[in-house]
């Protein structure tokens, strides 16, 4: 597929943005971004503190309603049905049912504190799956052993490291069967000693074959696990293309100052 048409969005696209605009007030956060991301890929985000990285993400995530354009998960457009030519909004329920599809690890653990690592991973699964609980421990143990915590699966998010934690929350995502990770600067708040055990999950995640999209600051594992970069700046897609041009011999010259800065 070429470039332009990886752009505009094939139909195996597992995520489809196409001309989306996101406004807090009067501000734009997000201006005409398109991206198409296929099964099985890594695509990596990287750009300046407000430029819209977290907003696309919480986009995708129905966390935040866009404004303009159209965001496709699999196919199907999210947040709305379209009939005849009309837009209309789902209801909350078919907009958790699509939420189901993507998977979000935040820069903050996000656990909840009073649950076990093990509690943590069983809760979404066990109210929203509606599988036997038996099942869903066996599947959150496998998971723990996974992300290398299989005996922590009793211990309290106060008990464990930032890593560790967030670990947890990666297993936590992952047993909702998501068809899709969104990572949003998971390393960011870990001291640095502990940002390689997360890298290291996460590296296995993709070569797994899991799709992923990851807003991340680490240039290195960008550079060795991502498909595609994307540079983002004030809400825009500045430029977009493999890690060895965006990451080592950017077109743009904004980007070219990002990179310089950051490394
Ligand atoms: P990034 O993740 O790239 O640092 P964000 O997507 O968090 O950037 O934010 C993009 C811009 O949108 C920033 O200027 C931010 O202040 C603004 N913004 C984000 N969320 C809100 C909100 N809920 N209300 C108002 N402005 C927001
Ligand atoms: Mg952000």
């Amino acid at each position: 597929m070429s470039a332009v048409q990886s752009q505009a969005g094939g139909d195996t696209a597992i995520v489809s943005v196409a001309h989306v605009s996101k406004f807090f007030g009067p501000f734009r956060a997000l201006n005409d971004v398109s991206l198409s991301i296929e099964p099985g890929m890594v695509q990596c985000i990287i750009g300046p503190s407000g430029s819209g990285k977290s907003t696309l993400l919480r986009c995708i995530n129905q966390l935040e309603k866009i404004d303009q354009g159209a965001i496709r998960l699999d196919g199907e457009l999210i947040g709305y049905r379209r009939v005849g030519d009309e837009l209309h909004e789902l209801s909350d329920a078919e907009i958790a049912r699509q939420r189901l599809a993507t998977g979000m690890v935040f820069q903050r653990f996000n656990l909840f504190n009073h649950m076990t690592a093990l509690q943590n991973i069983i809760e979404g699964p066990l109210t929203v799956l509606k599988r036997p609980r038996k099942e869903i421990v066996a599947e959150a143990m496998a998971l723990l052993e996974r992300v290398g915590l299989a005996d922590k699966r009793d211990s309290y998010p106060s008990e464990l490291s930032g890593g560790q934690q967030q670990r947890v929350a990666i297993a936590r995502a992952l047993a909702m069967r998501p068809k899709i990770m969104l990572f949003d600067e998971p390393t960011s708040a870990l001291d640095p000693e502990l940002v390689g055990e997360v890298l290291n999950v996460m590296r296995d995640l993709a070569a797994s074959g899991m799709t992923m999209i990851v807003v991340t600051h680490e240039l290195g594992f960008a550079r060795e696990v991502a498909n595609d970069v994307v540079f983002m700046a004030r809400g825009e897609i500045v430029e977009r293309g493999a890690p060895d041009v965006v990451l080592v011999a950017p077109t743009q010259a904004r980007t070219r100052e990002f990179i310089a800065a950051v490394l």
